[in-house]
């Protein structure tokens, strides 16, 4: 199958498409057919020996430019990006499966967010004066950290790919981005469409290839930062790789958000807040909030709405804009989210809808809802990374607070009140890093994202993002004599 947008190449490097075929095949799968529409090759040890020294080459004529020159490139691309959406979000549809009605709102959009606001905000980036005694004073000047490797999950292909890439050039570094094996493709059209936008060669590299690259990457001496976007067992790994050489890190790892709906909320608006946070991008989404807690007066009003609505989902073609769910993005990881549901049930949990696959080609899966969960069974406590919602009951706050974070994660919380005291008390309590008042998910750019525990470290978007893409140097000025021992 060939489709407008499609990559020329396997790899991006320097400047314009690389291919390499002696790297080992890296079929792409449609995950709506199963059908595979492309053939990459994962990254020989050449290709990625090619990436790094571009990288290394462009970055520091790339940090000499004045911020204000930089973010214009990154604004130009954001535009670009911006008109070609609905190709990109075609593309990305094909990489991920997910529906056309999420990607052309929720991806090529958010990832010309995150440029456009880095672009804005790069000509901003400036140290401080810091008045000392005795007329001295000392300054300090905010420097790029050099090459940043970019390793990324599967899920969002295009937003993570810009989302790192925007702070990290808005600073002045440059990148080697790893994509998922699992979705090779989007990462591939933000390198081609930055460099259309003005990008100098080897500023922005893609390199494919599975977790092997990825390690070659982390480990090699000419590389500043990483941030990796994946699993907590894959960001113990790249963490404790990085840390050997003292790298820096954003860590954007998994999650098993609580949700707690009190009996006083909308239930309306907590079932919405629900299905966006359990369904969306049929599941696959790190911050989710899976572990929704349902204050025990309105369970059975909350599940027969939720029941309701999820009737109205439309599973199918996700090229059709009327499909609102689509399919699992791998075989492995749709046989995941089966062995979980049937765990569910074998440790007692109340299947209250779905639990079946869809028997039609493509790795879909019909939105499942378990309810009378309790905080000890397996679904309860693992991130399963699926469309499986767990419905627990509780009695009062303290309880659910207490038990919303007996868990390992920390990436998001959210709370479902029209008691806005209450609200702000259980926020202050999660254990999170990003929460939600009546609503859940949202990401916009100018917000903080990014866990603690186990969820990661370090944060993307917003000016935070600034700071894990960059060090101060600070200079002392001596402006009296220097006054010595000896
Ligand atoms: P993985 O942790 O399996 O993989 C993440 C990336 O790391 C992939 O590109 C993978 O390569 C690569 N990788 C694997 N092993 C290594 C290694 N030893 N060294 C360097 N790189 C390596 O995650 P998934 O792709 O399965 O994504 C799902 C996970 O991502 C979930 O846990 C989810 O919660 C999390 N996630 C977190 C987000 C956040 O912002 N907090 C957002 C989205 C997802 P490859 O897969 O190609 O082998």
């Amino acid at each position: 199958m060939t489709y407008p947008t499609q990559p020329t190449a396997s790899h991006f490097v320097n400047g314009a498409y690389l291919e390499d075929t002696t790297g080992t095949p890296l079929p792409v799968i449609y995950p709506a057919t199963g059908h595979e529409i492309a053939r990459l090759y994962m990254a020989t040890p050449a290709v990625i020996e090619q990436a790094l020294n571009a990288a290394k080459q462009a970055q520091a004529e790339w940090a000499a430019l004045s911020g204000t020159e930089r973010g214009r490139i990154l604004r130009r691309a954001a535009d670009m990006i911006r008109d070609r959406n609905h190709e990109l979000s075609e593309l990305e549809t094909y990489d991920t499966g997910k529906p056309l009605q999420e990607t052309l709102v929720a991806d090529a959009t958010s990832g010309a967010d995150a440029l456009e606001y880095f672009g804005g905000l790069a000509g901003s980036l400036t140290g401080e004066h810091i008045p000392l005694g005795d007329g001295n004073w000392a300054y300090t000047m905010r420097e790029a950290l050099g090459v940043c490797v970019g390793i990324g999950a599967w899920n969002y292909p295009t937003q993570i790919a810009c989302w790192k890439a925007a702070p990290a050039l808005a600073c002045g570094n440059a990148m080697v981005f790893k994509p998922s094996e699992t979705t090779p493709l989007c990462a591939l059209k933000v390198a081609e469409i930055l460099h259309e936008a003005g990008l100098p060669a080897g500023l922005f590299n893609v390199v494919q290839g599975a977790g092997e690259v990825g390690r070659s990457l982390v480990t090699d001496a000419r590389v500043d930062k990483v941030s990796l976007t994946g699993s907590v067992p894959t960001g113990r790994k790249v963490y404790a790789a990085a840390a050997a050489e003292m790298k820096h890190v954003t860590m954007e790892l998994g999650g098993k958000s609580p949700l707690v709906v009190f009996d006083d909320a909308d239930i309306e608006d907590a079932v919405g807040g629900a299905i966006l946070g359990n369904f969306y991008s049929s599941g696959q989404v790190c911050s989710n909030g899976t572990r929704v807690f349902v204050q025990k007066g309105i369970k059975e009003a909350f599940l027969t709405r939720l029941s309701e609505r999820l009737r109205d989902a439309v599973i199918g073609d996700p090229m059709d804009e009327a499909t609102s769910f689509g399919p699992m993005v791998s075989a492995g990881q749709l046989g995941i989210v089966e062995r979980y549901i049937a765990k569910g049930q074998e440790e007692g949990a109340r299947l209250v809808t779905g639990g079946k696959r869809l028997e039609r080609d493509g790795f879909f899966i019909e939105p499942t809802v378990f309810a009378d969960v309790s905080d000890d069974m397996v679904i309860a406590q693992e991130e399963i990374f699926g469309p499986v919602m767990c419905v627990l009951d509780f009695d009062d706050e303290a309880e659910v607070l207490a038990r919303a974070n007996e868990t390992e994660f920390g990436l998001a919380a959210g709370v479902f009140t029209r008691d806005l005291a209450r609200a702000h008390r259980m926020v202050a309590g999660f254990q999170a890093g990003t929460c939600f008042i009546n609503s859940y998910n949202d990401a916009p750019v100018e917000m903080p994202f990014g866990g603690v525990k186990a969820s990661g470290v370090g944060r993307e978007n917003s000016k935070a993002a600034i700071e894990h893409y960059s060090q101060l140097k600070s200079v002392f000025v001596r402006m009296d004599a220097v006054e010595a021992p000896f």
